[in-house]
């Protein structure tokens, strides 16, 4: 009996420390997992930005658009979008370089990031264009907030081999119409730009 016992205690034993082991490896395994979890999370976000101008690119766009669009549409809410595009940014390569013409982007986004409202959403649409999204604004202050904008690059040249630079856009702001696809709305703010750019460029025209 006394040998039996013995034996069965020393299973037991053995017993316990194989759970423990086996805890110590499902506590790693989480830990791997959470890890993993949050470099996912990481990479999806890195897939909708720009890697230039930390702007959202176009999928990030796509997918930020139908979220506005489902929220103006559920709530009643006006929703206006800008489209912007760089004046004369061929000339601005051509005179400086291209390392200049990315700064010059980079410095449009940043500068818009802090002229925005934390609720606007900016992303690049193509090489130098734009698309802000103005949640809750009607058409004169969507106009009014690329003026702003428009205003504050103006007061915030930068600096590129000590010589100051300015860079200027012109914009067409479109507001959601109720039966229209987000992609008809950017057609007529796209539009509307080309007629600030005909009309001479660095001017916002609200779209109709
Ligand atoms: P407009 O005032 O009519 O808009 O004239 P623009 O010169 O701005 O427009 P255009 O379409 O003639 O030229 C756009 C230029 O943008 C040409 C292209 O080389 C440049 N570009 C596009 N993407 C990038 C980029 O990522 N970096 C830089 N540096 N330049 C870019
Ligand atoms: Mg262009
Ligand atoms: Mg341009």
């Amino acid at each position: 009996v006394l040998l039996a016992t013995r034996s069965m205690e020393e299973n037991a034993r053995q017993v316990g420390s194989e759970l423990s082991n086996i805890r110590d490896r499902a506590v790693q395994a989480e830990e791997e997992i959470v890890k993993l979890q949050g470099e996912l999370d990481k990479a999806s976000v890195q897939a909708r930005l720009d890697p230039l101008t930390g702007a959202l690119n176009r999928r990030g766009l796509d997918e930020a658009f139908a979220r506005e669009v489902a929220r103006a549409r559920g709530k009643g809410t006006p929703l206006c979008l800008a489209m912007l595009d760089i004046d004369n940014f061929k000339a601005l390569n051509d005179t400086h370089g291209h390392k200049v013409g990315d700064t010059a982007l980079t410095h449009l986004v940043n500068v818009a990031r802090t002229s925005m409202r934390p609720q606007d959403t900016m992303a690049r649409y193509g090489g130098e264009e734009f698309v802000i999204l103005l949640p809750d604004t009607v058409i004169e202050h969507g106009v009014e907030a690329m003026q702003r904008l428009q205003r504050e690059l103006t007061k915030r040249f930068f600096l590129q081999n000590n010589e100051r630079l300015m860079i200027t856009f012109s914009a067409g702001v479109a507001l959601l119409d109720a039966s229209e696809t987000p992609d008809e709305a950017v057609k007529r703010a796209d539009h509307a730009m080309y007629l600030a750019k005909r009309a001479g460029k660095n001017r916002v025209f609200a779209a109709s």
